[in-house]
């Protein structure tokens, strides 16, 4: 299966994301992660992305386009794929057309999750990650059995950089205006199906794995 999942930031996408990976056994693409982890080598790349991520602005296309071309022509993502994150833009989404044609592929679905704003900024003031194996975290919602302490791995936990309230204004701004018109984009083509994000993890992903379920070819 080839998933493409939208949404706000802090709708829920990288929680179901690593739901849907493991269960349908896709490969889980989040640009966000593999930008964060390039920052996280300390590259020169990473230097460079670190200054979009903590303004909450976009890195720009061409950067992103190059990134997620390499990560689709892995020979894990030739049976199907999870992006989460991309697109973002227009010209992203265009440039992901061009990508799959070219691998004689198309998208199956898009799942766009859609969460009321209050919801939005109590999930991401309260997101912790782990830094060592990157599983998400709720300090209210989602909590890990010890404070601090990743329940799968044991590391530590971290509140990201960029979930602050001025960031995430900023990130909320550019999702309306850039990301957003894309539901459009799939809409049209037939692709687009909508989950209602403000319910309980449990309860989103029953609705997701419903939605798959009837459409996994
Ligand atoms: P996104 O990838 O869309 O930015 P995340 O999956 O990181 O969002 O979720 C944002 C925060 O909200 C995380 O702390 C996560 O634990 C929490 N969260 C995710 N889904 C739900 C939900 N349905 N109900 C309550 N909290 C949630
Ligand atoms: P996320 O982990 O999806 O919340 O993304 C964190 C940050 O990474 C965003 O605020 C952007 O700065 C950057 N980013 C992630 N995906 C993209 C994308 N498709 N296009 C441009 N920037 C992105």
């Amino acid at each position: 299966m080839r998933i493409l999942l939208m949404g706000p930031p802090g709708a829920g996408k990288g929680t179901q994301a690593a739901k849907i990976a493991e269960h349908f056994g896709i490969p889980h693409i989040s640009t966000g992660d593999i930008f964060r982890a390039a920052i996280n080598s300390g590259s020169e790349l990473g230097r460079k992305l670190k200054q979009f991520l903590d303004a909450g602005k976009l890195v720009p296309d061409e950067v992103t386009i190059a990134v997620v071309r390499e990560r689709l022509e892995q020979p894990d993502c030739e049976n199907g794929f999870l992006l989460d994150g991309f697109p973002r833009t227009i010209p992203q989404a265009e440039a992901l057309d061009q990508i799959l044609r070219e691998m004689g592929t198309e998208l199956d679905i898009v799942l766009n999750i859609s969460v009321a704003p209050e919801i939005i900024v109590q999930r991401l003031s309260g997101r912790r990650i782990c830094r060592n194996c990157g599983a998400t975290y709720h300090v209210k919602f989602q909590p890990p059995k010890h404070p601090g302490v990743c329940d799968r791995c044991g590391g530590k936990l971290y509140q990201r950089s960029d979930d602050n309230e001025e960031t995430v204004k900023e990130r909320l701004d550019v999702y309306t205006k850039q990301t957003a018109p894309l539901l459009d984009y799939y809409r049209k083509r037939g692709l687009l199906t909508q989950v209602d994000g403000n319910q309980s993890i449990d309860q989103v992903w029953s609705e997701i794995e419903r939605t798959l379920r009837s459409i996994k070819k």
